[in-house]
C-alpha cells in the first residue's frame, strides 16, 4: 500500500493497530498475559510514572493486547485514541468521572438502554452528579435542560431498545451552544452504519460486549476520544485544564491536545477507578472486530427481512424498526445509517404482556436471554426482564411497554430466522 492511501473501513477492520510481533513474528496479536512490565532502568521507570514517556506499566492502566483493540476501534470511528475498559458500563462511569464533579448535571436522552438509566439515576446520583432526562423525539427538551452547572449531553446513535434513530447533528449543536461535550453511545450501529463523529460527537462510548466483539463471549467497553472539544476553553473541566499535583502540576489538557480526554480517562480514571479489560477479553474481541463489516451487514440485511415479515404477521400489532420504509425514524435511518438500521428491533404481539412470555418460551432457534450483538439471533421480552427495575412509566418511556418483544437478529439463514418466529407466534 502506498504511503499516501487511506485504508477503507473493511481495511482497517482487520489491521489498524496491529502489526506481526516484533519479538515472535507472531501474526495475531499475542495474548499479553502480564500484570506488569519490566523497567530499562529507573530513568525509565521515573519518565513512565511521570507521563513523561509512553510505555507499559501495570495492566490495570494499559496493556499491549488492548492497545491493539484500542488503536483499531478509535481507527474504525475516525477518533484521536481510545481507551478500553472491563464493561460498556465501566465507560460510562469513566468517562463521567473525567467530566463531573459532585453537584454538577449531565443531560441524558430518555430513550437509552435500560441499564444507562439505572446507573444514571441510582449510581451516578449517589456520587452527585445528576442526570436530567431529555426527549429525543423533541429537541428543545435539551435546549431547556441546559444549566449553568450542564457539563455533558448523553446519547445513542441507534438507542436500545426501540429501533429509535436519534438527530445526532441536532443534538450536537445544543451541546455546542452550551459549550459541553456530546457523548454518544454507538453500541447498536458501531462505526460501520453510523459516524457519530461525522455529526459533532465529542466522545464515543461502546459497549463492545455486544457487535464490536460480536460472538457473546467477552465483557468490554471502550471510550473513543473524537479530539475536537477544546477543554481549556473554560475552567469548567478542572481534570483536564488544571494542573495535576501528581504528575508535577502538568496540565493534561495542554500537555496532550487532542487526546487528552483519553489521557485523562486512563491516567486518573482508570487507575483510581480500576475497571481495567483482560488481555484475554481484548484478544477475542479484536479477533471479532475484523468481521464487524461482514457481520453488521449480514445483521442488517436479516434484521430487515424479520422486520418485513413481523409486520405483515396477523398476531404482531406493530413494528419498530428503522430500516423499514414507512417507519417514524425511516428518515433519519436514511441519514445516519445508510447501509442498514442494524440488528435490534421491537414488535408488539397481541395479547401484551402474556403473549410476549409465551413467545420467549416457545422459540428454538433463538435464544431466551439478555444480550444484544451475538452472532446468534436472541430474544427477549424487557417488560419481564432487563427493564423490569424501572417504574412503569419510566418502561413505557424507554420503549418497554408490555407488549414489547425485541430481538437481536443473527447472521444465520433468514429463512430458519423466520421460520423459527413463526412457529412460536403460532403459539401465542
Ligand atoms: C449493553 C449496553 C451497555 C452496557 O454495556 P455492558 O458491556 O453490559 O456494561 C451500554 N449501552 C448500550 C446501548 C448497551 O446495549
Amino acid at each position: 500500500m502506498s504511503e499516501d492511501r487511506v485504508p477503507g473501513f473493511d481495511t482497517l477492520a482487520v489491521h489498524a493497530g496491529a502489526q506481526p510481533d516484533p519479538t515472535t513474528g507472531a501474526r495475531a496479536t499475542p495474548i499479553y498475559q502480564t500484570t506488569s512490565f519490566v523497567f530499562n532502568d529507573v530513568d525509565h521507570a521515573a519518565s513512565l510514572f511521570g507521563l513523561q514517556a509512553f510505555g507499559n506499566i501495570y495492566t490495570r492502566i494499559m496493556s499491549p493486547t488492548s492497545a491493539v483493540l484500542e488503536e483499531r476501534v478509535a481507527a474504525l470511528e475516525g477518533g484521536t485514541a481510545a481507551l478500553a475498559v472491563a464493561s460498556g458500563h465501566a465507560a460510562q462511569v469513566v468517562v463521567l468521572h473525567a467530566l463531573m464533579t459532585p453537584g454538577d448535571e449531565f443531560i441524558a436522552a430518555r430513550q437509552l438502554y435500560g441499564g444507562s438509566i439505572n446507573q444514571f439515576n441510582h449510581s451516578f446520583k449517589s456520587f452527585g452528579w445528576n442526570v436530567k432526562w431529555a426527549d429525543i423525539d423533541d429537541i428543545s427538551t435539551f435546549e431547556a435542560a441546559v444549566s449553568p452547572k450542564t457539563k455533558a449531553i448523553f446519547i445513542e446513535s441507534i438507542a436500545n431498545p426501540g429501533g429509535v434513530v436519534t438527530d445526532i447533528e441536532a443534538i450536537a449543536a445544543v451541546a455546542k451552544r452550551a459549550g459541553v461535550p456530546l457523548i454518544v453511545d454507538n453500541t447498536l450501529a458501531t462505526p460501520y452504519l453510523c459516524k457519530p463523529v461525522d455529526y459533532g460527537a465529542d466522545i464515543i462510548v461502546h459497549s463492545m460486549t455486544k457487535f464490536i466483539g460480536g460472538h457473546g463471549n467477552s465483557i468490554g467497553g471502550i471510550i473513543v476520544d473524537c479530539g475536537k472539544f477544546d477543554w481549556m476553553a473554560s475552567d469548567r473541566y478542572p481534570m483536564l485544564s488544571q494542573p495535576r499535583p501528581e504528575y508535577n502540576d502538568m496540565v493534561l489538557g495542554e500537555t496532550f491536545g487532542n487526546f487528552a480526554f483519553a489521557i485523562a480517562c486512563r491516567v486518573l480514571g482508570l487507575r483510581d477507578l480500576g475497571p481495567a479489560i483482560s488481555p484475554f477479553n481484548s484478544f477475542l474481541i479484536l479477533t471479532g472486530s475484523e468481521t464487524l463489516p461482514l457481520r453488521m451487514q449480514k445483521h442488517s440485511d436479516n434484521a430487515k427481512a424479520v422486520a418485513s415479515f413481523l409486520a405483515s404477521h396477523p398476531k404482531v400489532t406493530w413494528v419498530s424498526y428503522a430500516g423499514l420504509p414507512g417507519d417514524r425514524y425511516h428518515k433519519l435511518a436514511e441519514r445516519y445509517c445508510p447501509k442498514g438500521a442494524g440488528a435490534v428491533l421491537t414488535f408488539g404481539v397481541e395479547g401484551g404482556s402474556d403473549a410476549g412470555v409465551k413467545l420467549v418460551s416457545s422459540v428454538e432457534l433463538f435464544s431466551h436471554l439478555a444480550n444484544i450483538g451475538d452472532t446468534k439471533s436472541l430474544i427477549i421480552h424487557p417488560w419481564s426482564t432487563t427493564h423490569s427495575q424501572l417504574t412503569e412509566e419510566q418502561r413505557k418511556a424507554a420503549g418497554a411497554g408490555p407488549d414489547v418483544v425485541r430481538l437481536s437478529v443473527g447472521i444465520e439463514d433468514v429463512n430458519d430466522i423466520i421460520a423459527d418466529l413463526e412457529q412460536a407466534l403460532a403459539k401465542t
